[in-house]
């Protein structure tokens, strides 16, 4: 999946947040592949061209990454990982305990294999992307009709040990996000990421229609959680230095090391250079690896518009808002269980 519908440490939570936060440093991202077999309307990723990651590269970024960091979390992204089935497999059996494999993909090349092999690997965190009913799911992916395809798997997800959706709300959907949110709930679904669509021009209506939906779903969270229901929120408990973008040791599909992966985002491909820290050959110091962090901000700011710049940050800034306004509720949910 894309850095737009992956980017789910996006939530600038402050280092005096109360709640468990992910840490940026403890994170590897594998870009197996860039190739994806759909077209979503708020993609940026450069798709096509790209070498994919081998299964025997994608074990030893693991390694590289457990030898510098002792473990933490691994995300396997794309594209759509799920091309790329033995890369996937190879990192999900060759993961030691001290790493949290998550795998993210579209559902469209879900099998019996991927439900067999997620019941035999109960840590691993499969995520999945599901934007609310089947009008709007299927029309954000240009009429490719997934939704059938993502929901006739769902009574075997939701045995899944760590199951999430991801609902991305593009500047179209904004004014039924909330409507797509209760949907979701409606087919058993209780473990959620919400994700605006960032790098896109969110008019004002639109950032409107995106401040109305959130203030609903938030309420249907402190419903629910009032009258005990589990439902989980995965942005409240991921926290970035900077919004929009998964931050932590990104090796790409062509094996080159980077600080974040807004390289996938075809405004930043001339960048990649510039950006780039090292390849699995090559590996970047971890202080090297700390120093391009910090540095990534100013990046961002350069090479993206200002319009798109602005509503992209207004739209986290929802996105922050959501979240802020459900910790008081949340907590005490916890003390109360
Ligand atoms: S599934 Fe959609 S968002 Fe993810 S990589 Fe493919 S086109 Fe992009």
């Amino acid at each position: 999946m894309a850095p737009t519908v992956r980017t789910e440490a996006t939530v600038r939570t402050g280092s005096g947040s109360p709640a468990r936060a992910t840490r940026w440093s403890d994170s590897l991202i594998l870009v197996v592949t860039r190739r994806c077999d759909l077209r979503c309307a708020y993609c940026p990723t450069v798709k096509d061209g790209e070498p994919d990651l081998s299964p025997s590269d994608a074990r030893r970024a693991v390694d590289l990454f457990v030898s510098r960091h002792g473990g933490g979390d691994c995300k396997l992204f794309g594209g759509e990982p799920l091309l790329v089935p033995e890369a996937v497999e190879a990192v999900i059996r060759h993961a030691p305990p001290s790493v949290n494999v998550y795998l993210s993909t579209n559902g469209s090349h879900l099998s019996r294999h991927w439900i067999d092999l997620l019941h035999s690997f109960p840590g691993v965190t499969l995520t999945v992307s599901l934007d609310g009913a089947a009008a709007d799911h299927d029309g954000l992916r240009r009429g490719a009709r997934t939704y059938d395809t993502v929901t006739r798997w769902l009574p075997e997800l939701l045995r899944l040990p760590r199951f999430v959706v991801t609902q991305t709300i593009a500047p179209s959907t904004a004014a039924r996000a909330a409507e797509n949110f209760r949907h979701l709930r409606s087919l058993g679904l209780r473990k959620f990421n919400l994700l605006p669509g960032y790098f896109l021009p969110w008019t004002e209506a639109q950032l409107a229609a995106l401040r109305v939906s959130f203030d609903a779903i938030a309420e249907d969270f402190e419903s629910a959680w009032a009258a005990g229901e589990r439902l989980y929120l995965r942005n409240l408990f991921v926290r970035a230095p900077t919004p929009f973008y998964n931050t932590g040791f990104v090796v790409d599909s062509d094996q080159r090391i980077y600080p974040n992966n807004l390289v996938l985002a075809g405004a930043f491909d001339g960048l990649r250079a510039a950006t780039s820290i090292g390849t699995l050959d090559a590996p970047p110091s971890p202080d090297r690896l700390a120093e391009a962090t910090a540095a990534a901000p100013a990046v961002l700011e350069a090479a993206v518009g200002a319009q798109v710049m602005e509503s992209t940050r207004r739209a986290d800034g929802e996105l922050t808002r959501l979240c802020n306004r459900l910790y008081p509720a949340y907590f005490d949910m916890r003390a109360r269980a």
